[in-house]
């Protein structure tokens, strides 16, 4: 019902007014300024009409304006000059010859707009209301967005909830760490011990009931449960009736993973936008728990694998360090022994101590490959890189193999480009990776066959490798030397091309067994070539040869590269 309060002195006038604002409105009247502020302040009135003849009615006015500023002002006037401060202060005007329709429409009109105002204001209030929530939402994700900790993302949680919710107690059961859940209170008050006692009960028994007839992934006992209170005006105190606040409850949790419940109250009900935010914070903060608890597993597995690999490369190196003295011992023994400084030996003692011998120079060859190894993998591999040039390397390996290699039947040739220009390199540890190459042709190409030592100067871009090695050539840019290795031998399966570079990697074939080998030659070379910004690759057909290449950078590109 609309209610209109009338302001005047003039009897005639309030009579005439009553009448016109019969039922369906609750009309009151008043002829001086107190009456029509207490009216004002007890009633609040929609419609304030005052008669413009009285001499308080600029005070009157301005008055009831600061306690109903919503009301609609219409001044009832026979004056035309009115005074601005008054003009500003009231909607509309009413004069005496107007007819009753026009006084009832004139009112109706401004109760209208009073009506459309107040119902503005009230949705410009919820949209403010909605604004404010969607940020703290949007700044709630981001924040889960940008953490892996669970225990900063469960705070994070709780802040978003506080600053949409303002609740006046938020009791957070987390388990962040899988050993030690945690009750988190957040609360207005202090908590007494009592109080706390009864808060934990209830939150371990909303805790189980969430499982129903199943067994809890974690058992929780009230009594010992840890808890971090965190008060925000510890002067005040919580008593029982807390527990007579609206309340919301949520589990946290995403599939069969649980992180957690939390409880929130407020004096105040809380509104179902409330408890759509709330299920709404509760349901995203479970994905990045999730992402964080797989994060922290992955972490894990990697710190217990690089635990792992340290001591086997420690194992291995101690070990390889065992073995190496006793059979060096056992080497010079061999030596003296058929270096003839004991005597005359027949031919068949001769015969098995150059067996023996051919054996300790595979034990420390293998052994050597190994110290290699665990020393490239523990970054403690000596570089001596100097400017030198491919061919001293080619010639010194040809050199040193080609006894073996005749011995064999094979014939080892080097076809060396001439003027090649410098590398920056260790000629120590290319000597090795060649010596590696060659001896395997040696070994696996059968007798009466070629092995070919070439080098030449390309550009990264000129290099065509075969398509499984297309990925370790990638970061090659710029001039390289590049040597290759052709054998006429057993050849590798297309399959097996990138498994021969594999540690401890033989491939199945009819000679792997008879020649025996660490499998370590090849993953040595590719991570001695790396440690030169170069790279290592082969090609090879079964039965026809293989092809090992290697490319080592000029040496202006290698200085451009580092
Ligand atoms: P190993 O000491 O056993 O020769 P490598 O790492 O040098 O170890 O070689 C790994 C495997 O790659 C060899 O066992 C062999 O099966 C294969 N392989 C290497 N070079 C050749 C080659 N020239 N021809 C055929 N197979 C080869």
């Amino acid at each position: 019902m609309s209610k209109i309060l009338f302001i005047s002195q003039d009897e005639e006038k309030t009579k005439k007014y009553s009448q016109i604002f019969k039922k369906p409105y609750e009309f009151f009247t008043s002829s001086d300024e107190n009456t029509a502020l207490e009216i004002g302040e007890s009633c609040m009135p929609d419609v304030i009409i005052t008669d413009n003849s009285i001499k308080f009615a600029k005070s009157v006015i301005k008055k009831l304006k600061s306690i109903l500023p919503s009301s609609a002002y219409i001044l009832l006037t026979s004056k035309s000059e009115l005074e601005p401060d008054i003009i500003k202060n009231v909607n509309a005007f009413l004069t005496d010859e107007m007819s009753d329709n026009l006084i009832l429409s004139t009112v109706h009109v401004n109760l209208k707009t009073k009506n459309s105002l107040e119902q503005l204001s009230g949705a410009n209030k919820d949209l403010a209301d909605s604004l404010y929530r969607l940020n703290v939402l949007y700044s709630t994700s981001s924040q889960f967005a940008g953490s892996l900790d669970k225990q900063k993302l469960v705070d994070y949680m709780i802040e978003g909830m506080d600053k949409a919710l303002s609740f006046d107690l938020t009791c957070t059961l987390a388990f962040c760490t899988e050993a030690e859940p945690v009750l988190i209170l957040n609360s207005l008050y202090e908590i007494s011990e009592e109080l706390l006692s009864a808060i934990k009960l209830r939150t371990v028994l909303n805790y189980k009931s969430l499982f129903e007839n199943k067994t809890p992934p974690f058992e929780i006992d009230a009594e010992n449960l840890k808890v971090i209170k965190n008060v925000k005006y510890p002067a005040n105190r919580f008593t029982f009736t807390l527990f007579r606040y609206d309340n919301m409850f949520a589990p946290i949790s995403l599939g069969d993973n649980f992180f957690g419940c939390i409880e929130i109250f407020k004096e105040i009900p809380f509104s179902s936008d409330d408890a759509t935010y709330f299920q709404t914070i509760a349901q995203q903060v479970s994905l990045p728990l999730k992402s964080a608890s797989l994060y922290q597993e992955i972490k894990e597995t990697n710190q217990k694998l690089e635990k792992l690999e340290r001591l086997k490369s420690e194992f291995i190196s101690i070990v390889s360090h065992e073995l190496r003295t006793p059979l060096t011992a056992i080497k010079n023994s061999l030596d003296i022994l058929t270096g003839g400084k004991c005597g005359e030996l027949n031919d068949a003692g001769e015969k098995f101590l150059l067996m023996a011998k051919r054996n300790v120079q595979r034990l420390s060859g293998i052994i050597n490959d190994l110290l290699d190894l665990s020393k490239i993998e523990a970054g403690k591999m000596d570089y001596h890189f100097a400017n030198m040039n491919i061919h001293s390397v080619i010639d010194y390996v040809k050199t040193s193999l080609s006894g073996l290699a005749k011995e064999k039947g094979l014939n080892l040739i080097a076809e060396e480009t001439e003027n090649l220009p410098e590398i920056c390199a260790d000629s120590q540890r290319l000597e090795q990776v060649l010596t590696n190459l060659v001896s395997n042709a040696i070994k696996f190409t059968p007798e009466g066959k070629t092995i070919t030592i070439r080098s030449h100067i390309a550009n990264a871009n000129q290099l065509n490798p075969n398509d499984c090695f297309k990925d370790d050539l990638k970061n090659l840019s710029g001039d390289y030397i590049v040597v290759c290795v052709e054998d006429e031998g057993i050849g590798i399966a297309q399959k097996d091309l990138t498994r021969a570079f594999d540690k401890f990697a033989q491939i199945e074939n009819s000679l792997s067994r008879k020649v025996g080998g660490s499998g370590l030659g090849l993953p040595i070379a590719k991570q001695l070539l790396q440690a030169h910004s170069g790279a290592i690759w082969c090609d090879s057909e079964p039965d026809k040869g293989s092809r090992f290449y290697f490319a080592i950078p000029v040496a202006h590109s290698y200085e451009l590269l580092h």
